[in-house]
């Protein structure tokens, strides 16, 4: 499987979402980590994946419906 992750994917297997007590896996998806316990999206800044709560956000599986902003 081929990811065009922007740094090592080892680096992958040792970041873990800062919202969880638990460490799942991330997933990398379409520009960002997503946190599939939380459903954070932690975005990537020159090739850094910022992991900071206040940065991320909610990764929605489904598209977003009008007004259903929080
Ligand atoms: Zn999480």
């Amino acid at each position: 499987m081929k990811m065009n992750l922007p740094f090592p994917a080892e680096l992958l297997e040792l970041l873990a979402c800062p919202a969880c007590e638990h460490r799942p896996p991330l997933r990398w998806q379409e520009g960002a980590l997503v946190c599939d316990e939380c459903h954070r999206a932690y975005p990537i800044r020159d090739g850094i994946p910022v992991l900071l709560v206040e940065e991320a956000t909610q990764a929605e599986p489904s598209p977003p419906s009008e007004g259903g902003e929080q």
